[in-house]
Parts: C-alpha cells; structure tokens; sequence
C-alpha cells in the first residue's frame, strides 16, 4: 500500500469531477426508473473509489509490472516477432479477442472457485448498480482482473503504451457499462455490451450465471451465458449475509471460514 500526495490528491479530485459530470447527467437523464444521486450505499462506493485510486492502483501496477518483466524473459521471440510483422488492425483484433477469452473465462471461474468468489463476491454485494458502484472491488479482485486480461498481450509482446492504451479504455467502458443508463451503443452493442447485459450479471436471481463478458458478449454467445430480456433489472445484489462497509468488506474475505 502506497499513501498519497498533494499531487495524487488531485488527480483523484479531477478524475471524481471528470466522472461526475459526465455520467450523473447520463444517469439522470436516462435512469430506468426514477434516478436518484446520494442513493444507499453511495458513501461506501465513494470510499471504494478513493481506495482504487489512492490506496490500491500504485501496488496493482507494480504487481504487474513485476509479472511482465517475468514473463518477458520467456523465450518467445518467435512468436512476438510474427505478432508484430501483422498489420495493426489485425494485432489490434488479436489483442482485443484474446484478452477478451481469458477475461471471460477468469471471471467464470471467479463465481464457481470458492476461493476466488471470497474476493469477487465484494463487487456483487452492490445492491445499486451504476458508475460509482463500478469501483466496488477488493484489490485482489483487481490484481486478477487486471492480470488476466493482459496476460496475453505481455506473452505476445505488445508495447506498454498499447497495453495502457487498451488498460484505460478497458477502464473508462467498465465504468459505463455499470452506469445505470438505458442509454446503448446502438449496432455497435453486438460486439461492445450494454449497461444492459452487465447489469443482468449483477441481478440478485441471475447473478454467477449469465453475462461474463468485460467487453464483447460475443464471449457469452460464444459459450451459451448470453441473457438479455430487453428491459433493465430491478433487483441487485447476492443472497449471503455479509457486511457492507468499506472496511469490513476489505478484510472479510481474509477471515477463515465460519
Ligand atoms: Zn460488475
Ligand atoms: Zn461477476
């Protein structure tokens, strides 16, 4: 844990600002239902949010860069030298398909392995769902997370400027798919996801069972976990007697089993 700075003070204000005012109006405006600001549990995810950013970001990207330079010391020249004579347009598809596989997969898994499910049941215990909501995440969560989906791109060699290109945008369409907004990507939803889709992976009856996907449902189509009835859900959250608060939902999962 690294403890923050005058200057990351305010880096983590202007990113707060910057999402507010984009995505209260979006929610305010294109809510399901009737929209409200300071809903339940608004307080806990603000605390989730400066967490990510002032707490946990600096230790998750020095875990990863760590593993990279690991897993640039394997010997696979071969294979990155074919991966970067392609076109761009192609790495980029290739990257984006792979990383989008074993995210699929990491995160199915996350909700079967009973160990992994301790960690990521944290971000399932929001019972709103919107874009603040989308930081709730215990940071191993987010080590496991952030891991999986660029492990395949540090095994084919991509540059770190690629890798923290797609980490932002990756980051920035998390936030909106979480948005509790109606609002779509229209044609474009068939290959990048809705609010719509994540959400029903959040909802209390359908939650672990449907909507994997981080980016493209073609991954949930692709292995029979797409689910969408056309209409937001109502109910969020997970059947299991946890604590809410911020603290607690830190440790929680370091607890031995009752
Ligand atoms: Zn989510
Ligand atoms: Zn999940």
């Amino acid at each position: 844990m690294s403890f923050p700075d005058t200057h990351s003070l305010a880096n983590v204000a202007l990113s707060f600002g910057l999402l507010f005012v984009v995505f209260t109006p979006l929610e305010w405006l294109f809510a399901p239902g009737k929209p409200s600001l300071f809903r339940r549990e608004w307080g806990t995810d603000l605390l989730f949010f400066l967490g990510q950013y002032l707490l946990w970001t600096a230790p998750v990207v020095a875990v990863l860069v760590w593993i990279r330079a690991h897993v640039d010391a394997l010997p696979l020249e071969s294979l990155r030298e074919t991966v970067a004579a392609q076109p761009y347009w192609l790495q980029f598809l290739v990257a984006i398909f792979l990383s989008d596989v074993a995210i699929y997969w990491a995160h199915r898994w996350s909700h079967s392995n009973e160990f992994l499910w301790r960690f990521h049941r944290v971000h399932h215990t929001a019972e709103r769902v919107d874009w603040l909501a989308a930081h709730r995440e215990h940071p191993f969560d987010n080590v496991y997370t952030r891991l999986t989906e660029n492990l395949p791109l540090f095994l084919l060699g991509f540059p770190l400027h690629t890798i923290a290109g797609f980490a932002v945008f990756r980051g920035v369409w998390a936030i909106y798919i979480h948005s509790n907004v109606t609002l779509t990507p229209g044609p474009l939803a068939t290959i990048l996801g809705s609010p719509r889709l994540h959400h029903w992976h959040h909802e209390s009856d359908h939650c672990g069972r449907v909507n994997f996907a981080n980016l493209s449902p073609l991954m949930d189509r692709l292995f029979g976990t797409y689910h969408d009835p056309g209409e937001m859900p109502t109910r969020y959250g997970i059947d299991e007697d946890l604590a809410h608060g911020y603290v607690a939902q830190m440790i929680e999962p370091l607890r031995p089993r009752r």
